[in-house]
């Protein structure tokens, strides 16, 4: 539990936008977020209110812009940073022919701490204050990785990758060598920065990964009350090459399954191409899942099915997987989640429509009309369970990212004993000759979710320290 809401040393004014369910937004047209010397929220809410009780309490008055909470990137690559936006590959000729020279360049730790800096640096200009980071499987180069976060002062948590076959010669590893080296990482750098960073095994996925390096890293995460990260079900090609890897497998969630990967620690990425069995299975085990929609559009992997995830109360966050992911920016995210939404809900009502025009050869099958009614009624057609609006997406880059984390306690909206971490956004201009009063506070986020260019944050904090100020 957080611990009781200390006296405010700072004031900040500016209209307010917090997350207070899925589904649910608390917006304070003139708040104010007040912040203790310790670095939490001491207050949030009308400013008049909060000013009257601190008087003594500077101001720094960020009018017209908003405090939102810092967002939350459940998913992305350190070392693809510099590999963003490169069209026209499916997942895995993309992996060979961009992202594993990428991630080898990271054998040379002075180029890791390097592009770790600037991978920091982007992030926080984009107003994200915590992410669950993927390095490479170079233990030197991810101590790189720890020590530009902890320089730059975000909260991260960050595994070294790991893979003992399938993966180009320069990144294999050896099965014992690869947990010793995890291990060693995760007992230096889990909890440090007064527990600002975290460890993350990060299997890379089931493909380059063998049973007895999964088996391990279970039990290790397990020694260490660590999380784990890795992708499920992505891509087409790879559903195909994990069953071959794994015959004995169920299907893909099998495979984690059965080496003890599953669980509250443990966060998925995608989740694209699941049964109904594999989403159940992440439901009982209460597995986390990162949605990263502008990636999966990218690679044209798939669209992810949020009716699936909401169905279950399944916690899930979002994730820019860069580089797959064309942009470092959760706006952009949440703008993607929207419209991945609204894809999925096109394709089934689409896939509706061509099944009822079969009804006829449906009908001539033995049991065939029965066969249509209940394939029909599996399709997702009422958009209120699987949409998801400005709201929503905010949830998810907020509290939802903090939830799946574990740390919903502590971060992801602005209140009283969590920490203060926030970014300020100047609201957009649609249009400089349209009068811009009159806007409901639900419509300035869908604004702001929908036009926020980086230019437009203005400044990031976190624990209430000014990490982020836009210069020019
Ligand atoms: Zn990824």
């Amino acid at each position: 539990m957080a611990p009781p809401s200390p006296t405010p040393v700072r004031l900040h004014r500016g209209m307010l936008f917090s997350p207070a369910a899925p589904d649910r937004l608390v917006a304070v047209e003139d708040g104010c977020l007040g912040v203790s010397a310790g670095g939490r929220v001491a207050a949030a809410g009308e400013y008049a209110e909060i000013a009257a009780h601190h008087p003594q309490a500077p101001v720094t008055d960020w009018r017209p812009a908003a405090i939102l909470p810092g967002l939350v990137d459940l998913h992305s690559h350190i070392p693809q940073y510099v590999a963003m936006a490169m069209d026209g590959y499916d997942l895995l000729p993309w992996l060979e022919r961009f992202i594993y020279p990428t991630e080898a360049a990271f054998a040379d730790p002075r180029h890791a701490r390097e592009t770790s800096r600037r991978f920091f640096a982007a992030a926080l200009a984009c107003g994200t204050t915590t992410s669950l980071l993927y390095a490479t499987v170079h233990a030197e180069g991810t101590r790189m990785a720890f020590r530009a976060a902890e320089e730059a002062g975000v909260r991260a948590a960050i595994g070294k990758v790991m893979m003992d076959r399938n993966a180009p010669a320069e990144l294999l590893e050896e099965t014992s060598a690869s947990l010793t080296e995890a291990d060693a990482l995760c007992a230096e750098w889990n909890g440090a920065a007064e527990g600002r960073l975290r460890y993350a095994f990060t299997p890379r996925f089931a493909i380059t990964c063998s049973a007895g390096l999964m088996r391990g890293v279970a039990g290790l995460a397990a020694d260490h009350g660590a999380l784990i990260q890795t992708h499920l079900a992505e891509n087409p090609d790879e559903l195909r090459t994990v069953a071959g890897l794994f015959p004995e497998a169920p299907h893909y969630t099998g495979v984690y399954a059965d080496a003890g990967l599953l669980g509250p620690s443990t966060v998925m990425a995608h989740c694209l191409y699941l049964s109904d069995g594999e989403w159940d299975l992440l439901g009982e085990s209460g597995t986390r899942v990162a949605h990263c929609a502008g990636s999966n559009f990218f690679l044209r992997s798939g669209v992810f099915d949020m009716g699936q995830a909401k169905r279950r109360g399944i916690a899930v966050g979002l994730g820019t997987d860069v580089g797959a992911g064309p942009s470092l920016s959760l706006f952009d995210e949440m703008e993607s989640a929207c419209f991945a939404s609204r894809a999925r809900y096109a394709l089934e009502r689409a896939a509706a429509s061509r099944l009822g025009a079969m009804r006829g050869e449906f009908g001539r099958l033995p049991g065939g009309a029965d066969l249509l009614a209940s394939v029909l009624s599996r399709l997702e057609l009422d958009d209120s369970v699987a949409l998801v609006d400005p709201v929503q997406a905010f949830y998810l880059a907020t509290l939802g990212g903090a939830q799946a984390l574990g740390m919903a306690d502590e971060i992801g909206s602005l209140e009283p004993g969590k920490w203060a971490d926030f970014v300020v956004v100047r609201p957009p201009v649609i249009d400089a000759a349209s009068p811009e009063e009159g806007r409901t506070p639900r419509e300035v986020l869908s604004q702001i979710i929908y036009r926020t260019e980086p230019s437009a944050i203005l400044a990031t904090f976190v624990a209430g320290a000014e990490r982020h100020r836009r210069t020019a």
